[in-house]
This record gives structure tokens, C-alpha cells and sequence, in this order.
């Protein structure tokens, strides 16, 4: 194992990868913008090293300061976390070519996956399910595409090879709008990413967002823990997760989760991994993997007793998985609601300082915050703040264990999402389970938000 790690990332998800590492007996560097000297992680770390001022160009996506305080500290490896440097090809080959070890896949893992058509391709090889769509990138002839649309079937989404975060996609409901559509959605990518390039898929009407988790290792092995539901989102953002998946069976989680792990040895993937599918009417279509942990891999430890960013640690070191297929059992149900700095109904951020924080507790109940009483939460970042993570030994007793844990929350002078949590959790909408992408986002519009219970 390591002796040392360096964390290039902040808040909840660097103390989630502090413990993991402090429980292994690995010492912590952790590395921070000038605005984030008081992180939780950042007094809990063995060693800190201020990268740069507050804007992120200039601190968490600062690759030569981050490896500079890596050789300076004398680090062993190095783990992304999400967001930030997390998918980015680039980082990781440097990382590795500096002396450190990449905590994630292999640079040549994150190229192809960040590149959403060789994505298709490679997992289409790999007899994983995909979008019925283009057969690569759309070329220039009008004709074709419109032919091209109709083929495939009305409505079509057309997507930007090199987008990312919901971003740089537009639907066509009639072949008519596309002549318009395609230099638009054109422009959009070349100025947001960099790449004109866009491809076209079936536009997937009332789809679930269902999502395999796997672990490959160095030595050969690649194992699926289940999948989560994800299809509660506010402009393609995760609102609440869940494992598993309502009504999924466990046959279909078998056969998706093993054509998820044979995908893994056939590109040689090394680490954690998540498959991203949409679900509907009992079939899966693959829509890109996510090559790093994701801020909703604790609904899946909740429900396997695996800790996996031990498992990323583990993986890094060239450690084999400890554990097989036919090991991994799945017991309950687990639900997380991300908690932001935002306001409930206008969903501004929030940023400032945290009066007073006390979380909830009890059994079957997780919290994974950065927060504490006295904590001013700064303005240049994801308003993220926390997690609760509920367990239950049904998909009901979870959500009881959430509202009572939504009720315990204390937060003052920080304006957080939790009414808006507690609005979900009591909807039919998400108490019936199964509902689709676009329900929350419907529902949001219909009015339900102006209900919320307004104070702490
Ligand atoms: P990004 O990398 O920007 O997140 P994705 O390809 O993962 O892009 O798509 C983001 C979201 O857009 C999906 O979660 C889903 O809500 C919607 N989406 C993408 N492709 C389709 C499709 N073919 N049909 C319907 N919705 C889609």
C-alpha cells in the first residue's frame, strides 16, 4: 500500500477519500486554494500545500502546482476525487510520467471515454447495448443527416462529441428543424469545447437514468456491484440516487452488469468505473462511463458493506480485488440527497458562513459533509456541501429513515436545498419509484417547489 497520498480535490469528497486512506494507514497530503484553508480535510491532513489563489484555472486544475506539492511533499500517488482533473487525460499521463501513481483507469481509458463516439464504438464492440443513432460523427451533407434522422426515427437528440455536463445537445422533433438545429448545435460545441464534431441518437422519450458500478483490477478481474438510479435530475444534475433500482430484476442486473464487466476486460480498464445507461421499457441503451468514483457511490456501499474508494486505493497499489463476483451480496435499499448551498425554489447558490451545523444520525444513516459550525462556505465552488445517505431494509423504511434525517438537519446562516428534499421525499412521484428523467423537472414546473417549507 501507499504510504502517502495526495488528494487534488476539496470539500465532502476529499474527507470521504481522507478516511479511506487514514483507515489503510496512508498519510495525506492535501492540497488547497487560498480560500480553503479552513476545509475540514485540509486540518484533518497529514501535510497541506496552498496550490494557488481561488479561481479553479489557477489552483484545483493547476496541474504543475498540484505536481510540484506531490514532489515537494514527497507523495506516493495521487487521487482525483470528481470534477476537476478527475477525467482529464492529460493529468494522468503527467502524473504517471512524474514519478506518482494515477489513482484511476489508465490515461488511454479516460481518451476514449471522454471521446463520446469512440465511447459507442468501443462499448458496441464490446456487445454492451448503445442508443440507436449515427454510425459515428455526422458529416456536412444536409440530405444525409435529415435521411439519416428518419432512419433512425423522429424525435433525435443531437449530441456534441466533446460535451459534457448536459451540455451541447439539442432535439429534433420534425426532420425540418435540423437544417437550422445542426449549425447551431455546431457553433455551440466548436466556442463551449473546442470540437464541432456532433453525432445523432434516438431521442428516448421517458427515459430511467440506470448506472452499473465496476471494479477492475491489474490482475485480470473486473466485477459489477449492482446499478443505481439516478433519474431524479434538475438540468441533467442528480438531485437524489438510489440502489438499487426499483424493479429492476435480478436477472437484468446480472446480464447488464456482466456485459459491463466483460466491456472492462476487453479495454483493459483498471479501477472504479460506472456504466451510464438510460432504461426504458425494460431495455438498457449505454450513454457514456464515467472513468472515476461518483458522488453517488455511497447508495451502492450502503447496500454491499464495500468501501470503495479502499477498493481504488487497493486497485492503484496492484493490489488484486479481494473479493469475487459470486462475494458481492446486496441487502436493503440505500437513497442519498445531495445537499447544495442553494436556494430551495430559485436554486441560487448560497455560499457563507455556517452558524450552525448539526447533522443527523442514527441507524442506518450516513452523512458525508465537509461542514461544521463556524465553516464559511466560499463562493468560487460547486455548491455541493454534503450527503445524506440512508439504509434501509426496504426501499420504504429508507425513505422513512430520510425524512426523519431531512427533519433532524440544523443548518443556520447557510440557505440549503433540504426543503426541497423534503418536498421530493414525500412526492408520489418519487415514493411510487421508477420514475423517469423528466419528472422532477415537470414537477418542479408545476408548482410543487412554492410549497416549501421556508426557515433552516
Ligand atoms: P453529458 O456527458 O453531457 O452528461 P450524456 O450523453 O450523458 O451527456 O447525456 C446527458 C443527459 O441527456 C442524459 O442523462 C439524459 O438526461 C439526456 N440524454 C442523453 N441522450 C439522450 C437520448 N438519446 N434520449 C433522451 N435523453 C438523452
Amino acid at each position: 500500500m501507499f504510504e502517502k497520498v495526495l488528494i487534488a480535490n476539496r470539500g465532502e469528497i476529499a474527507l470521504r477519500i481522507l478516511r479511506a486512506c487514514h483507515e489503510l494507514g496512508v498519510q495525506v497530503v492535501a492540497v488547497h486554494s487560498s480560500a480553503d484553508t479552513e476545509l475540514k480535510h485540509v486540518r484533518l491532513a497529514d501535510e497541506s500545500v496552498c496550490i494557488g489563489p481561488p479561481p479553479t484555472a489557477q489552483s484545483y486544475l493547476n496541474i504543475p502546482s498540484i505536481i510540484a506539492a506531490a514532489e515537494v511533499t514527497g507523495a506516493d500517488a495521487i487521487h482525483p476525487g470528481y470534477g476537476f482533473l478527475a477525467e482529464n487525460a492529460d493529468f494522468a499521463e503527467r502524473v504517471e510520467t512524474s514519478g506518482f501513481v494515477f489513482i484511476g483507469p489508465p490515461a488511454s481509458a479516460i481518451q476514449t471515454m471522454g471521446d463520446k463516439v469512440r465511447a459507442i464504438e468501443t462499448m458496441k464492440a464490446a456487445g454492451v447495448p448503445t442508443v440507436p443513432g449515427s454510425e459515428g460523427v455526422l458529416g456536412d451533407d444536409m440530405d444525409e443527416i435529415v435521411r439519416l434522422a428518419e432512419d433512425i426515427g423522429l424525435p433525435v437528440i443531437v449530441k456534441a462529441v466533446g460535451g459534457g455536463g448536459g451540455r451541447g445537445m439539442r432535439v429534433a422533433h420534425l426532420s425540418t428543424e435540423l437544417p437550422g438545429l445542426i449549425p447551431l448545435t455546431r457553433g455551440e460545441a466548436e466556442a463551449a469545447f473546442g470540437d464541432p464534431r456532433l453525432y445523432m441518437e434516438k431521442f428516448l422519450t421517458h427515459p430511467r437514468h440506470i448506472e452499473i458500478q465496476v471494479l477492475a483490477d491489474a490482475h485480470g478481474n473486473a466485477i459489477h456491484l449492482g446499478e443505481r438510479d439516478c433519474s431524479m435530475q434538475r438540468r441533467h444534475q442528480k438531485v437524489v440516487e438510489e440502489a438499487p433500482a426499483p424493479g429492476i430484476t435480478v436477472e437484468e442486473r446480472e446480464r447488464i452488469g456482466r456485459l459491463c464487466t466483460n466491456a472492462c476486460l476487453e479495454m483493459g480498464y483498471r479501477g472504479a468505473g460506472t456504466f451510464e445507461f438510460l432504461y426504458q421499457d425494460g431495455e438498457f441503451y449505454f450513454i457514456e462511463m464515467n472513468t472515476r468514483l461518483q458522488v453517488e457511490h455511497p447508495v451502492t456501499e450502503m447496500i454491499t458493506g464495500l468501501d470503495i474508494v479502499r477498493e481504488q486505493l487497493r486497485i492503484a497499489a496492484g493490489e488484486p480485488l479481494g473479493f469475487r463476483q459470486e462475494n458481492v451480496t446486496f441487502s436493503g435499499h440505500a437513497i442519498e440527497c445531495r445537499i447544495n448551498a442553494e436556494h430551495p425554489e430559485t436554486f441560487a447558490p448560497s455560499p457563507g458562513e455556517v452558524a450552525l451545523w448539526h447533522a443527523p444520525g442514527g441507524p442506518g444513516m450516513r452523512v458525508d459533509s465537509h461542514l461544521y459550525t463556524g465553516y464559511t462556505v466560499p463562493p468560487f465552488y460547486d455548491s455541493l456541501v454534503g450527503k445524506l445517505i440512508a439504509w434501509g431494509g426496504s426501499r420504504t423504511a429508507a425513505i422513512a429513515r430520510m425524512r426523519l434525517a431531512l427533519d433532524e438537519v440544523v443548518t443556520e446562516g447557510l440557505v440549503t436545498n433540504v426543503p426541497l428534499h423534503q418536498l421530493i421525499l414525500a412526492s408520489e412521484g418519487f415514493t411510487g419509484g421508477g420514475a423517469d428523467i423528466h419528472f422532477l423537472e415537470n414537477w418542479l414546473q408545476s408548482g410543487a417547489v412554492s410549497e416549501a417549507p421556508t426557515g433552516s
